[in-house]
């Protein structure tokens, strides 16, 4: 016989020690978010002790970690050099192989049974746990943050507190619906039915480099406090975010199995994933190309979901009506916040011509006076260094790429080599005008690199900025009501924004502005950070009980 399932409270097992009893608490947020970047000078003082300790750690080897012990791979390990100096090695890390990812696929699949029959309110106690430690660990993850990727201090800072957030949303999710139980209409006397979410099982997690923490934890916390098991594939850009992450849940008492580090290729550990039968369920954030390939290939004998949020390429709309000072700051800081390193990084513009010289003549001033860039550790940095070589070159031929087609640059377009940047992959931010059918509208470069071009209404505005493949964040600038209502309907976006001065398309928080993608850029049709995501990890079953 079957080993009862206990998905409501009632047939909890064991309880883990409750600190006390959880109440649906409305989540607060953190002083320091994508939108205020507001970091105090006691905040500085932390980040940069944080820096010098993280300076002495450069260059450690790390494990992969399943079932809670440290593995290495017969492949060896691979060194991760810095993009900020590539004379830095950050970490070396082992180069995880299939049969590793198979092993962890395994103590994935043994630790379900336990993890899902726990109450959930003890899964939650221990996630909110990991949370806290996030939180009290958040000047050193900032730190590895900026030598593994290059992120600045401000972003950073807010990033980690965005992790923590989200964990925090997700449990209170759960806990607002009471571990997605629901009686249902009764049949008739004595007989009930209800509808029960119950988890899948095993699910392999693969994320980006660019939000290292956020992105990565996000997933994995949507599918643990719902009651499943993972494999997590960090990106090979930042290993490091993904061992802080899985030591924050490994500290906070997760138990062995349940979630498994496993860096290494997407060739092999990646590959694995896809297609290993003991994978139960995908989520992935990266680009469409290789979301693509897991969303057409996961699944073989039978249906499983596949939830792949992907590229964009984020239009703003800046229309005659416009505060053209709002717009141009917003546009700014949503172009080359994170050095447009971000799927939401607003990257092409239709302004309308009557306003295009003036708008312009702002958005160049906003980007020579704010946007410093530099050694991502230093205060008064807001632009780091580009990921890798790959990432450099694309930006270099995509300027050569505008001015073969006769794009004026307006400003930018070179790589930074002073002396100081020379061992770094530095680039300037770009802003270039084109005509409207120039490709660089339509391919996400993921660069600071700034496509604008001038439109003779709102609604050839409106035309073109749908008219891509890619439906993830848009933004627009507009005082006529009517423009913007119309916008909002319209618009072929998961993510949208009027008027705002923090970033056109950026800044998405959990709880308070969802974050997914249409058409091109994501599968699911829910948004992560919202109110539908951790659902999503969960399958079904409805129960007719008699007696
Ligand atoms: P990427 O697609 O190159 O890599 C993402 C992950 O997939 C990495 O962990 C990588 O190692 C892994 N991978 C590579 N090959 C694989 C394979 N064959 N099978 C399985 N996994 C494989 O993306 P990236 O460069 O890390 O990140 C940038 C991209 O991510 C951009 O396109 C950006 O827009 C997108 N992104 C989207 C969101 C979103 O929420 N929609 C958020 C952040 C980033």
């Amino acid at each position: 016989m079957p080993a009862k399932k206990k998905t409501s409270r009632r047939a909890s097992p064991k309880r883990v020690t409750r600190a006390a009893k959880s109440s649906v608490s409305e989540p607060k947020t953190p002083r320091i978010t994508y939108a205020t970047l507001a970091v105090t000078p006691e905040d500085d003082k932390a980040y940069d002790a944080a820096i010098a300790k993280v300076r002495k750690q450069l260059g450690k080897h790390f494990a992969n970690y399943v079932n809670g012990e440290p593995r290495m791979s017969s492949a060896g390990e691979f060194a991760h050099p810095s993009p900020v100096d590539t004379k830095i090695i950050v970490s070396h890390f082992p180069k995880g192989t299939r049969e590793d990812t198979r092993y962890a696929i395994q103590a994935a699949r043994t630790a379900f049974e336990k993890w899902s029959a726990m109450d959930y309110r003890d899964r939650i106690t221990i996630l909110r746990r990991a949370a806290d430690l996030i939180v009290e660990r958040r000047f050193l993850l900032s730190a590895w943050m900026a030598f593994e990727v290059g992120k600045n201090r401000s972003e950073s800072l807010a990033e980690v507190n965005e992790t923590a957030e989200l964990i925090r949303y997700y449990c209170e999710r759960m806990e607002r619906h009471k571990g997605f139980v629901m009686k249902l209409e009764s049949p008739g006397p004595g007989q009930k039915t209800m509808s029960v979410l119950r988890p899948y099982g095993v699910w392999g997690v693969i994320a980006p480099w660019n939000f290292p923490f956020a992105l990565a934890t996000g997933m994995s916390a949507g599918a643990l406090v719902a009651g499943n098991t993972l494999v997590f594939k960090p990106s090979s850009e930042s290993p490091v975010a993904g061992y802080e992450i899985y030591r924050a849940f490994a500290d906070a008492g997760l138990p062995n199995g349940v979630f498994n580090l496993m860096v290494g290729p997407g060739s092999s550990v990646g590959v694995e994933m896809q297609e290993n039968p003991g994978v139960d369920a995908m989520i992935f954030t990266g680009s469409y190309d290789i979301g693509m390939k897991l969303y057409k290939h996961f699944a073989t004998k039978f249906p499983k979901p596949v939830i792949a949020e992907m590229g964009g390429k984020n239009p703003a709309l800046v229309c005659e009506s416009a505060d053209l000072d709002e717009a141009a700051e917003g546009v700014m800081r949503a172009a080359f916040g994170f050095d447009g390193q971000k799927c939401s990084a607003c990257s092409r513009v239709y302004v309308h011509n009557k306003v295009k010289e003036q708008f312009l003549k702002l958005l160049v001033e906003y980007t020579q006076n704010r946007v410093k860039v530099g050694d991502p550790t230093k205060k008064e940095t807001f632009m780091g260094p580009v990921i890798n070589q790959d990432a450099v070159d694309l930006y270099l031929k995509s300027a050569e790429d505008a001015r073969k087609a006769g794009g004026k640059i307006l400003f930018g377009g070179k790589q930074i080599k002073e002396p100081e940047a020379a061992r770094g992959f530095f680039v300037e931010p770009a802003i270039v005008e084109l005509p409207k059918t120039h490709k660089l509208f339509q391919e996400e470069l993921f660069l600071p690199f700034l496509v604008v071009t001038g439109v003779d209404s709102f609604e050839e505005a409106m035309t073109e900025a749908n008219n891509s493949a890619y439906g993830l964040c848009a933004g627009i600038y507009s005082r006529d009501k009517k423009e913007l209502a119309y916008f909002f309907d319209h618009v072929q976006a998961g993510v949208t924004y009027s008027n705002r001065r923090a970033g056109a398309t950026t800044g998405a928080w959990p709880g308070i502005n969802s974050f997914g993608g249409w058409k091109g850029s994501g599968t699911s049709g829910k948004s992560a950070l919202g109110p539908y995501y951790v659902q999503q990890f969960m399958r079904e079953q409805s129960r007719w009980i008699v007696g």
